[in-house]
């Protein structure tokens, strides 16, 4: 096993989507490597504009957009392998440029024409940034709950109600709002609103402060009276329940991907700190306790790789990956629970330090285990599937 591989090596990519990976880690070298620290240190509240341009015009932001429509049509497995590397240096760039990214591939694949036409270009040069807002203050995981109403009204629909916890909030121009049209129908009443962020009725509120995950720009939106033209319909009630969980098993492989990313990274770091460093007359990698330590992570890594790839695999088949995407997630979280304090602990009191991100990892992985659901949930999604088959 090399320690610093990644999909290439498990699922067969074509040549113009390795070369998306190798584009994402140069990205990541120049842009998010040299910067991550300080974001976290000045609580950078979200994306930097130029990091969003430079993203586009390397022509990764388009990667999820086919071909036909502009972009590059790579695989699932293909951006699997982006958000990892991408990980390796900080998972909330890694998260939000995922996010920014999603924008224009779910326009096409939930939206009509007439959005793809208002939207596509503006999405994929990165000018505009659309960002899903389901949870609230008061529902989170049981998001059918949800107490966001719109109201039709002639033209249109009057959205009331406030979001929480939205990433890139601070650096959107659209949000994706669900809301409730029918309280008694729970999901069949919610629809799919497009929501102009800078207009009359949206109120974008100041960016969280966070222990780590600033640049995620995660912020609450409050919706007072908004006006959502019927144009700006985004998914009909009905079907954006369904829609909305239909995306589901690919943003958890996505998180599962992420914390690849921390843990190979944490890894690396500590085997290369490991073998200079020397104590009782030799280097720490050749005592024995401090070896099979490295060697539990590396086998929990291995491990969580071949249930992320497996259910990216399942998603690029468009097979049931439901089962295999909540493993994933959940097992991958768990690891890096795991494995990152034990590279930390290799280094001794050396990481610490805030030029390694070992430590910033660790709270990462904190947020991997709320996002695109919970490690209960994931439990929950996993539990239900043994029961009904
Ligand atoms: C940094 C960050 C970014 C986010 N970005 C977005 C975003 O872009 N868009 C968006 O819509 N949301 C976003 N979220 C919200 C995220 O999806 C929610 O945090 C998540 O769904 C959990 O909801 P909650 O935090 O309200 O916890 P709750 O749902 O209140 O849960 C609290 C605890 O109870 C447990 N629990 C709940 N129900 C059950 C159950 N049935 N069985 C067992 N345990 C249960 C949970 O697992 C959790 O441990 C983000 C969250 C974070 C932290």
């Amino acid at each position: 096993m090399k320690v610093r591989s990644d999909i290439r090596d498990y699922v067969a990519l074509r040549g113009d989507e390795c070369e998306l990976i190798d584009r994402a880690r140069a990205f990541s070298e120049k842009w998010v490597r040299p910067n991550a620290r300080t974001w976290d240190e000045r609580r950078q509240p979200g994306l930097p504009r130029e990091l969003v341009t430079a993203w586009a015009e390397s022509g990764l932001l388009a990667a999820s957009v086919a071909k036909e429509h502009g972009g590059s049509g790579a695989s699932f497995a293909a951006k699997i392998g982006m958000v990892e590397v991408l990980a390796r240096d900080c998972f909330g760039a890694s998260f939000s440029l995922c996010n920014v990214q999603n924008g224009p591939a779910r326009i096409l694949r939930d939206g009509n024409a007439e959005h793809a036409r208002r939207y596509l270009d503006e999405l994929k040069s990165g000018r505009m940034v659309l960002c899903p807002c389901l949870t609230e203050p008061k529902s989170g995981s049981d998001f059918a709950s949800m107490a966001t109403s719109a109201r039709k009204v002639d033209g249109g629909w009057l959205v009331n109600g406030r979001k929480a916890w939205i990433t890139n909030a601070a650096i959107a121009q659209l949000g994706v709002v669900y809301a409730q049209t029918d309280p008694q129908a729970r999901g069949r009443g919610i629809g799919a609103f497009l929501v102009h962020l800078q207009r009359p009725g949206a109120k974008v509120g100041a960016p969280y402060e966070l222990a780590t995950g600033s640049i995620m720009g995660v912020a609450g939106i409050d919706l007072t009276d908004y006006f959502v033209e019927e144009a700006d319909l985004f998914v009909p009630p009905g079907e954006a329940f369904r829609k909305a969980l239909g995306s589901i098993n690919s943003a958890r492989t996505y998180v599962a991907a992420m914390c690849l990313g921390m843990v190979g990274e944490a890894l690396d770091i500590a085997l290369a700190y490991g073998r200079e460093r020397v104590t009782f007359g030799q280097p720490i990698v050749e005592h024995q306790g401090l070896r099979w330590s490295l060697a539990d992570v590396a086998t929990e890594l291995e491990a969580a790789r071949l249930l992320t790839y497996r259910a990216a695999k399942l998603i690029d088949e468009r097979k049931d990956a439901v089962m295999a995407a909540a493993m994933a997630k959940k097992y991958a979280v768990e690891m890096a629970g795991r494995c990152l304090p034990a590279c930390l602990q290799a280094m001794g009191g050396v990481g610490l330090r805030s030029e390694h991100p070992i430590a910033r990892h660790i709270l990462a992985a904190r947020i991997a285990g709320f996002v695109d659901g919970t490690t209960e949930i994931q439990n929950d999604r996993i539990g239900r599937q043994l029961i009904d088959g």
